[in-house]
C-alpha cells in the first residue's frame, strides 16, 4: 500500500497546525512549524487569500487523515462506517479513529508518535486481552487491555516513549499501569476531550456531496 514518505513537518506547515507527527521533537525548538509557521512552497507566505468551501472541507479531511496516519481509501471506509452507526456521523468518525490500536498505543504512551506506534504494532510488540495483535487498524473496545509483550519490555523506543509521555500526558479515558506495561481503554472519549482543533462536520459535508 502506498504510504507518504515525504517530510512530516511539511504536513504540519500545510495544515497550519502542529500535528505532532514526530514525537518528542514536536515539543522542542527544532519543530519546523515553530520556525516557519506558514505553508511550504513558493507561495506559502501569501496572505489574505480567501478559500472556497470545498477547499476548507478538503483541508479538514486531509488534516484528520494526517493526524491519525490513515490513507484515503481506509479513511473513506471509516466515514461510511461512521455514517451507518447511530449518532452524529462526524463524532462517530473520530471515535472510530480513536479506537485504532496504533492510536491507543500512542495515547497510552508506549510510542512517541502514531507513526512509531504503527511500526511497533506491526513488529509484534503488543497484546490485546492477552492475544498478540499486529494490525495497526485493529479496533480496540472499551474495557480492552493493551499490553507490551514480555519480550518487548526492553525495547528502547518503548522505554523512551514511556519516559517522555509526561510532556503530553495520558488522557482521562485511558488508565495506565506503567510498571506492568499495560493500559486499559476505560471508555470512549467525549467529543470535548479531543482537544485538537478539528471541525468534523466539514468532512461530513465533503463526503456527503
Ligand atoms: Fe509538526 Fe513540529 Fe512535529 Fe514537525 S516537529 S511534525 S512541524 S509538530
Amino acid at each position: 500500500m502506498a504510504r507518504y514518505n515525504g517530510s512530516l513537518c511539511r504536513l504540519c506547515r500545510r495544515e497550519n497546525l502542529k500535528l505532532f507527527l514526530k514525537g518528542d521533537r514536536c515539543f522542542g525548538d527544532k519543530c519546523a512549524f515553530e520556525r516557519r509557521p506558514y505553508a511550504p512552497g513558493q507561495h506559502g507566505q501569501r496572505r489574505g487569500r480567501k478559500f472556497s468551501d470545498y477547499r476548507l472541507q478538503l483541508r479538514e479531511k486531509q488534516k484528520v487523515k494526517r493526524i491519525y496516519g490513515v490513507l484515503e481509501k481506509q479513511f473513506r471506509g471509516y466515514y461510511y462506517r461512521a455514517e451507518r452507526q447511530k449518532g452524529i456521523t462526524g463524532i462517530n468518525l473520530l471515535m472510530l479513529l480513536e479506537c485504532r490500536l496504533d492510536n491507543v498505543v500512542y495515547r497510552m504512551g508506549f510510542a512517541a508518535s502514531r507513526n512509531q506506534a504503527r511500526q511497533l504494532v506491526r513488529h509484534n510488540h503488543f497484546m490485546v486481552n492477552n492475544r498478540k495483535v499486529n494490525i495497526p487498524s485493529y479496533r480496540v473496545s472499551p474495557g480492552d487491555v493493551v499490553e507490551v509483550r514480555e519480550k518487548s519490555r526492553t525495547v528502547q523506543q518503548i522505554l523512551d516513549a514511556m519516559e517522555t509521555v509526561v510532556r503530553r500526558g495520558i488522557p482521562p479515558w485511558i488508565e495506565i499501569e506503567k510498571e506492568k506495561f499495560r493500559g486499559v481503554l476505560k471508555a470512549l472519549p467525549n467529543r470535548e476531550d479531543l482537544t485538537m482543533p478539528i471541525q468534523e462536520q466539514l468532512i461530513v459535508e465533503l463526503y456527503s456531496k
